[in-house]
């Protein structure tokens, strides 16, 4: 998208707004099926966290999609957005046992990660197929935030639990339809992942009814320039070559599938804020714009860099900002930042702001959550609107005083 594209959008539906590029989310799409073209069956299953509005995930469907959910409402909203039941990969961590038969009884694949829940879903339902979250104790990403693979990890069962996970099947019965893994958020080195993927296949062996393999996910797309990103092309040609020689030994087709979030909708965001205020101190200029940590969290909470444009005077002169919100707390979004120069009434854009920016907003200091908008072959789609006051009041029960 153009800086103007942006701007006409700030403009006809007004800040903060979010901003998704649908032809991004195609494209990106398209990269990772094309790097997996050699295998016999890809599924790809957007994981619904990243950026949960229905029409994203219609357009998703409309690509060939599935869905990864979390929740027992992102189930519901997948087949509310009109993915069968069979499409939806259900991948949950503490949740409650009812919610897993909840689940089971939509007709949605289970994922299971822990021994006890594994006993317990298997001697009650020996007849629904069932994946195996396995945890590798493979370290992918750098942040211990979300690496999940390490060895005190909460998600998944030890792959040296295999004997406990071996005999529970045996006991009950149950049909073990697919193996799984998500090791982190990030794929930094190709080699450590094809690592992992080797501890899923021993894994693997072990079950003669798979239907799949599931490999999670944790591409990495570049936050600021020179950032390094997943090479999906190489590690497509390594993995898929793997993959099949792994199917031969395993004695038929599996399917391999994946669930990326951040990958296919990051980049295709826009975070557009307005600048209230630029506030000179003896240290460092302030532009203050007009959201905060209830709209866009990851840099305060895992220090993500989102770069920041002034799309409003984007041949400015650049100079070096510190980009803070309007919450009554620390709520900086870029620190010493060269950005062109600001004045108040100027639209910033934030990139890499469509995974796990929308879904993680709030309504804290009780302000709205933005709109969002859909771009599609040159237009703005509206598809959520901005709140309003009865938004906030709303479920509060009133009580005389
Ligand atoms: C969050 C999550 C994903 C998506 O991770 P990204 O880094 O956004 O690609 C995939 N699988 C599971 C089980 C998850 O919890």
């Amino acid at each position: 998208m153009q800086p103007k594209d942006l701007l006409q959008l700030a403009d006809e539906f007004g800040c903060p707004l979010y901003v998704y590029d649908a032809s991004k989310i195609e494209a990106q799409y398209k990269r990772l099926t094309e790097a997996f073209s050699k295998v016999g069956e890809l599924r790809i299953h957007y994981a619904v966290k990243a950026l949960s509005n229905v029409s994203i995930l219609k357009l998703l469907k409309n690509l060939g999609s599935r869905l990864d959910t979390v929740s027992i409402q992102e189930v519901q909203l997948g087949l509310y957005a009109g993915f069968p039941a069979d499409k939806i990969i259900y991948t949950p961590n503490g949740v409650s046992f009812e919610e897993i038969e909840m689940a089971a009884k939509l007709g949605v694949q289970i994922n299971i990660d822990n021994l006890s829940v594994l006993e317990h879903f298997g001697a009650k339902h020996p007849k629904v197929p069932v994946c195996i979250r396995i945890n590798p104790h493979v370290m992918a990403g750098g942040n211990s935030n979300i690496s999940v693979g390490h060895i005190d990890s909460k998600f998944g069962i030890s792959i040296h639990q295999m004997p406990h996970i071996l005999r529970i099947v045996e006991n009950t019965g149950m049909h073990i339809n697919g193996i799984h893994m998500h090791t982190g958020s990030d794929i930094l080195d190709v080699e450590v992942f094809l690592y992992a993927a080797e501890i899923l296949f021993e894994a693997a062996i072990h079950f003669k009814e798979l239907d799949f393999l599931d490999f999670g996910s944790g591409f990495k797309v570049p936050y600021k320039k020179d950032d390094i990103e997943t090479n999906v092309e190489e590690f497509g040609k390594k993995l898929s070559k793997r993959f099949n020689e792994f199917c031969k030994e395993y004695g038929r087709p599996l399917a391999l599938a994946f669930e990326p979030g951040k990958f296919l909708v990051s980049e295709a965001g826009y975070f557009l804020t307005k600048v209230n205020v630029v506030k000179q101190t003896t240290s460092t200029v302030f532009a203050g714009v007009d959201s905060g940590f209830n709209h866009l969290i990851r840099p305060m909470l895992y220090g993500s860099q989102h770069s920041i444009e002034n799309i409003s005077n984007p041949k400015g002169k650049e100079r070096f900002y510190t980009v803070v919100g309007y919450i009554c707390e620390t709520d900086t979004f870029a620190n010493n930042r060269r950005i062109a120069e600001i004045h108040e009434g100027d639209v910033l854009a934030f990139r890499n702001a469509g995974a796990y920016c929308f879904s993680m907003s709030s309504n804290y200091n009780s302000r709205f959550k933005p709109a969002e908008v859909l771009w599609k072959d040159g237009k703005g789609i509206l598809i959520r609107e901005r709140e309003t006051f009865e938004d906030l009041l709303r479920n509060q029960v009133e009580v005389e005083m």
